[in-house]
């Protein structure tokens, strides 16, 4: 591991970088690891684009009540309100990092509406939107001296006896 690195992310997907992206704006240093390659992940292939309330008439609640109903009982409601409650604030964030959402003018987005969402609240970057959002954040962190990739398969996961917390990561031919 990259010396003066003392967090382990596994995956380069949304979660992954957006992760890493995290600890490096908090100045903490950090190694993705990652199988295959940046573009072989679900994010890259991802298409119809993110959801958040956004819209004066919309909010988290109904965003909610929409995706529960959708779930049919399959969702973690606190999971659910969770998301919903952060996804303005995280759209906001990959606007700032500069995803290129389509817009219907300076200041307003070209929302969708699909599915179960009664309010147009899908933001979009053509059919592509996984693509640009992952582009988005690998430019940001390829030249970042907190991050780390690592192309490797993670084998294992090394657990700490007493605790059961994960504390390093075996890999074809180390640990860390
Ligand atoms: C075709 C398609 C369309 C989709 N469309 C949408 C959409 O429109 N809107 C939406 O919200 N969601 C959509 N999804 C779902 C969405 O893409 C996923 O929920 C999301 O991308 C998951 O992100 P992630 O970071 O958790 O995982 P992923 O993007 O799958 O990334 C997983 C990462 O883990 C790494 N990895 C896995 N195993 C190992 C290992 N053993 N060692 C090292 N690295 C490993 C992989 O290399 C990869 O980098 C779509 C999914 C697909 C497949």
């Amino acid at each position: 591991m990259e010396s003066g690195s003392n967090i382990i992310i596994v995956g380069a997907g949304f979660g992954g970088l957006m992760c890493s992206k995290t600890f490096s704006d908090l100045g903490v240093k950090s190694t993705v690891i990652y199988d295959g390659d940046l573009e072989h992940t679900s994010s890259f292939y991802a298409q119809g684009g993110i959801a958040g309330a956004w819209l004066a008439e919309d909010s988290s609640v109904k965003h909610m009540e929409d995706t529960i109903l959708a779930g049919d009982g399959l969702c973690d409601t606190n999971v659910v309100q969770y998301f919903c409650k952060k996804a303005p604030e995280l759209i906001r964030r990959l606007i700032k990092l500069g995803v290129p959402f389509d817009k219907l003018s300076d200041d307003e987005y070209r929302l969708t509406k699909e599915g179960a969402h009664s309010f147009s609240r899908i933001f979009h970057v053509k059919d592509y939107t996984g693509h640009a959002i992952i582009q988005t954040l690998v430019n940001h962190l390829k030249n970042d001296d907190n991050v780390t990739f690592l192309n490797e398969s993670v084998k294992g996961l090394i657990q700490c006896e007493s605790s059961n917390k994960v504390v390093g990561v075996c890999l074809t031919n180390q640990e860390l």
